[in-house]
């Protein structure tokens, strides 16, 4: 397996400061021969606390879509930018709700990601994966417990996946992507951003909470609760983990004395 120090701003959409040590996994091999390291995909949902954890990451050998009976074919390091654009070269209708989002289809898959009332389960058939002691296994949707932003997948790296697709024309296709990104960009951001801070607690907006306890816009040096979206952080150049750290801590507790409501980070921090 190929390893190197990286920098963290290469790995995390946030664009954190400091390097890491990142293995490339290729192959069967490298999965069986893994540590208790970290996987990442695209590093839009991550913070990375322990920089001597290491990570991995998987090869561009599994970043292929393709089209096989019926089913649309991805694999887990695909992102989903150029799922987008093979969906509009070839006129599929899948996951257009999250044009926009910086992540790979993995990454989604086991963030069950979603917006705009859609997650990627509802058009998922299959997940390939490898597992530890058992090798490759695939694992049909209906086996997974997906529930809000969990996929339960803990134990297995995401390989591949299949979806169900629909041909649609490509200006229908088209529009759909063009107007979700124009409300991503009205309501939130799309860069020097990790998207979500807190998952949204049942019943209530994470946002608004945030929001209704006047911390929208509170900076810490090198990042802020955006002024735009309560729920995200948005960086000004190289973030600091600490201040990144000293933000979310102090919105829980801001929100926890004011409405005795437990916020749950939806942002993986390592
Ligand atoms: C601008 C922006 C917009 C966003 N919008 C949305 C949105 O609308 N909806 C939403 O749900 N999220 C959104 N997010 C958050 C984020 O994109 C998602 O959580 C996404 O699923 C993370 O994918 P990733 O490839 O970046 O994974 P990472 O952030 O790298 O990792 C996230 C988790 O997935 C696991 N993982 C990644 N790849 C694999 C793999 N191959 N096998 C096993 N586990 C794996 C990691 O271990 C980690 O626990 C947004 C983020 C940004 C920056």
């Amino acid at each position: 397996m190929k390893r190197k120090r990286v920098n963290l701003d290469k790995l995390t959409t946030i664009r954190l400061k400091g390097d890491v040590l990142l293995g490339i996994l290729d192959s069967e091999n490298d999965f069986e021969s893994l540590d208790n390291g970290f996987m990442i995909g695209c590093g839009s949902n991550i913070l990375v606390k322990n920089r001597n954890v290491n990570l991995y990451k998987l090869s561009k050998k599994f970043s292929f879509v393709e089209i096989i009976n019926g089913m649309l074919i991805c694999g887990a390091s695909l992102r989903i930018s150029e799922l987008i654009r093979f969906q509009l070269q070839h006129s599929i209708s899948a996951l257009e709700f999250l044009a926009g989002v910086p992540a790979s289809v993995g990454g989604c898959i086991y963030m069950n990601a979603g917006a705009f009332s859609f997650e990627i389960s509802d058009r998922l058939i299959y997940v390939k994966g490898f597992k530890k002691g058992r090798g490759i296994v695939t694992i049909s949707r209906d086996d997974i417990d997906f529930k809000y932003r969990e996929s339960g997948l803990d134990d297995i790296i995401i390989l591949e996946a299949g979806f169900l697709y629909e041909r649609k024309s490509r200006d229908v296709i088209e529009n759909s992507i063009r107007e979700n990104i124009k409300k991503r960009i009205k309501n939130a951001h799309l860069t020097n951003t990790f998207g979500s801070i807190f998952k949204n607690p049942k019943n209530l907006i994470a946002a608004k909470l945030i929001e209704d306890v006047g911390l929208k816009g509170l900076c810490r040096n090198s990042v802020c609760i955006s002024d735009k979206h309560a729920n995200f952080m948005v960086g000004k150049g190289l973030v600091d983990i600490d201040d990144a750290l000293f933000l979310i801590d102090r919105v829980k507790d801001t929100v926890y004395k004011s409405f005795s409501v437990e916020l749950e980070e939806e942002v993986k921090i390592i």
